[in-house]
């Protein structure tokens, strides 16, 4: 749809409407994008380029999760030593932090979901908010080796204060340890340490990884993008390509 001119749709549409004031044509990009793939894979990195080009939100269940727990609200009491331990949260937690989400205004052009779903039991009730909502779902798995995975992990530094991410040795910051931008000293995200990341993986493996096969049997349309050498911006390059596929 995107090569079509505004022409094309004057003479489409009926003759009341008011162009001027109507929404944006609808183009054929997903309004549904699934980020899917063990920590470490770069979801969170893929969905910040992403937004910038598709112009709509990141949803991460673990940013907001741990926005819950940085201001101590009652999620964020409840979910805190299961997060340091790298275990997952309650099924109902996250579902209902994401279905407020989904309401919110912005997210109704659609949205990248980064981190969620990671159960049957979410990704149940994801497919049927989608359903109601008459999405286009579009599943990206970043394929990457656990051996780098747990290298990119444990190198991994994060500014306390816009939560930008480093890497001591792929992403260093300018002066080592402090963030280009606020000039904060940076931190390590407690889950990690080594021995939470290999608790995470695990998780990944047991509870996430088999929704590959649920997304198949729902019909999604799923890409596998190896995530594991190129650069952020290669891999970005093959997503959107894939994305833009009619
Ligand atoms: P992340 O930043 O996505 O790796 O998430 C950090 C932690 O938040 C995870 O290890 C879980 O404890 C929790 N978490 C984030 N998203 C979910 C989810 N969809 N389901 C359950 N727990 C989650």
């Amino acid at each position: 749809m995107q090569k079509e001119s505004q022409g094309a749709y004057r003479v489409a549409a009926p003759a009341s409407v008011d162009y001027n004031q109507a929404p944006p044509p609808p183009t054929h990009l997903p309004l549904a994008l699934i980020l899917f793939g063990p920590p470490g894979s770069g979801k969170g990195t893929q969905s910040k380029l992403l937004v910038k080009t598709l112009g709509i939100p990141q949803i991460s269940t673990g940013d907001m999760l741990r926005d819950h727990v940085r201001r101590g609200l009652a999620v964020g009491t409840k979910v805190e030593a299961k997060m340091k331990a790298g275990i997952l949260v309650k099924d109902e937690v996250v579902n209902r932090l994401v279905e407020e989400r989904l309401a919110a205004p912005d997210a109704a052009r659609g949205f990248i979901l980064d981190g969620y779903p990671r159960t049957r039991a979410q990704a149940e009730t994801l497919c049927g908010m989608l359903a109601a909502k008459g999405r286009d779902t579009v599943v990206i798995h970043l394929v990457v080796d656990y051996n780098v995975i747990i290298a990119r992990l444990t190198g991994r530094r994060v500014c306390p204060v816009c939560g930008t991410l480093y890497n001591e040795t792929s992403k260093p910051p300018k002066v080592p340890g402090v963030c280009d931008l606020e000039g904060a000293a940076l931190i390590v995200r407690d889950d990690d340490r080594e021995e939470v990341i290999r608790q995470r993986l695990e998780a990944y493996e047991s509870q996430t990884r088999p929704l590959i096969d649920y997304f198949r049997e729902k019909g999604k349309r799923l890409y596998d993008v190896d995530a594991s050498q190129e650069t952020p911006e290669a891999v970005f390059r093959k997503i959107e390509v894939l994305i833009r596929k009619p």
